[in-house]
């Protein structure tokens, strides 16, 4: 007699999660070749015609040399980006209690210095009325990704450039409200923006990295991110995450 085994639900699960691994990680590295591939094309370029250059005596290859560097700096970028995704996932949350507004303060610092911005107006308001717990990397990445992105993705058409930076923690959970009145996102885009490598706009500096890094993080702390925009008006992030005091 032929006995068959059916697979249990529990096994039809596990082949379920094994196949959907699978498919992300295929993505992950099709991903990784295509963005790869870009600036590896340039250097290419670049090198051969360094090469017709100095076989036709140019004594000063310079410019060549500066434009190889910068891809190679855009690759590290890159892989930089994506070692921090990586360590993140793998890493345990640390938990410990908060201070919001010192974090909020010191990340919009360390976004001026890096770029330099003088005519945005930040407003910042931070309500803090219970301990919050959390994982102080984690958090951090979250504010400097948002930030970093408000102010890069500015409309230099508006007369007053503006970040609104709303935070409310209370002892169940914390809400950040990232509000800009940048160059928007259309909707299309809004579907996209939180996948790896997607740079929606020329303005984009980055890797399209970012955002993604912000919504893995987001989903291991137990939160979620949402998006509302509007082209040429402005966007609003909204992150909610669990206070991880019990
Ligand atoms: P990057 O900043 O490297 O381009 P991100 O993953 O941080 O990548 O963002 C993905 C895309 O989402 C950006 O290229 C841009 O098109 C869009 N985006 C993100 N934040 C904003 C913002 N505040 N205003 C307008 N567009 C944004």
């Amino acid at each position: 007699m032929k006995t068959i085994n059916y697979p249990s639900a529990h096994n039809q699960s596990i082949g379920y999660e094994l196949v959907k691994a699978k498919e992300i990680i295929n993505e992950f590295i099709y991903s990784c070749s295509h963005t790869m591939r870009g600036p590896l094309k340039s250097i290419t370029g670049l090198i051969n015609l360094l090469q017709t250059e100095i076989k036709s005596g140019n004594e000063s290859p310079e410019r060549y040399i500066e434009l190889i560097l910068q891809s190679v700096c855009e690759m590290e970028t890159v892989l930089k980006q994506l070692e921090q995704s990586l360590e993140s996932s793998r890493k345990n949350l640390t938990i410990e209690p908060l201070d919001l507004e010192q974090m909020v303060n010191d990340v919009v610092t360390e976004v001026k210095k890096e770029t330099n911005f003088s005519d945005i107006i930040v407003n910042i308001h931070v309500e803090q009325n219970a301990y919050f717990y959390s994982d102080t990397n984690c958090f951090r990445l979250i504010l400097l990704n948002l930030i970093s992105n408000a102010v890069n993705f500015s409309d230099n058409l508006k007369e007053q450039k503006f970040i609104d930076i709303i935070i409310n923690a209370t002892k169940r959970s914390c809400s950040i409200h990232i509000n800009d009145n940048g160059i928007g996102i259309s909707s299309e885009a809004q579907d996209k923006i939180f996948q790896l490598f997607y740079r929606g706009s020329e303005q984009s500096a980055g890797s399209g990295v970012g955002l993604y890094v912000v919504h893995e993080i987001v989903k291991k702390m137990g939160g979620s991110i949402s998006v509302n925009s509007a082209v040429q008006a402005g966007s609003n992030f909204f992150v909610w995450i669990p206070n991880l005091a019990a």
